[in-house]
């Protein structure tokens, strides 16, 4: 029997995430990380799925740390669009993280579309070293419609056009729990820390 790591690197720099990380792992005693922290640097993702981008995130912070990681990779998934933006979501207009751009160059794409129909996307990885074969992974989804215009001011990214049937109203109007719970990111968490506890409980 292994025991849960009692330190774990979070491959990325968002703050958020990093909370949310450290109140589900504090009831196993493990302390989280973010990996700005110990010095490790964004690297390129290169991948072509969610799945091989958290990877490549994950080997990487476990390989710069010499710690196990955990990596995320989520986006919006439009059926209309083939999918897209998908793995580049937060760049779809062009210069990462600009959310207003990138909500901007959705709706006119899919302007005059019917089919509204899109899902959030998350992969979560985790990884004990760097060369572990046989990686943690989870995936969730949450299903939603794109709307024609902007509406709520809470969340972030695509949240203001990403109604929600199950809820009737966007992503935007929801309050953060209410959200975590039920969104892409909190699916792929729940799973994820259902693993973690077969491999290490
Ligand atoms: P990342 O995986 O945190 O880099 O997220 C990729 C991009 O997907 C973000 O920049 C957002 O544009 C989009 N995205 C992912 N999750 C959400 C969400 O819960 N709400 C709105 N946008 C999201």
């Amino acid at each position: 029997m292994t025991t849960f790591p009692k330190k774990i690197v979070l491959a990325s720099g968002n703050q958020g995430k990093l909370n949310e990380f450290t109140s589900l792992f504090e009831q196993f005693g493990v302390e989280m990380v973010a990996q700005k922290t110990l010095g490790v640097e964004d690297v390129p993702e290169t991948g072509t799925t969610f799945v091989e981008n958290a990877i490549i995130k994950a080997r990487h912070a476990a390989k710069v740390t010499g710690l196990p990681a955990i990596a995320d990779d989520s986006g919006l998934v439009v059926d209309a669009l083939g999918g897209a933006p998908g793995i580049y979501s937060a760049r779809y207009a062009g210069e990462h993280g600009d959310s207003e751009g990138n909500i901007t160059k959705l709706l006119s794409e899919m302007e005059g579309v019917s089919n509204r129909a899109a899902h959030f996307f998350c992969t979560l990885v985790f990884m004990q070293h760097s060369d572990d074969p046989v990686p943690l992974i989870s995936q969730g989804k949450w299903k939603g419609n794109i709307q024609t215009e902007r509406q709520g001011s809470d969340g972030f990214g695509y949240d203001p056009v990403f109604y929600v049937p199950t809820h009737e109203c966007t992503a935007a109007e929801m309050a953060k729990a209410e959200k975590n719970k039920v969104s892409h990111r909190g699916k792929a968490l729940v799973t994820l820390l259902d693993s973690m506890r077969q491999t290490f409980a």
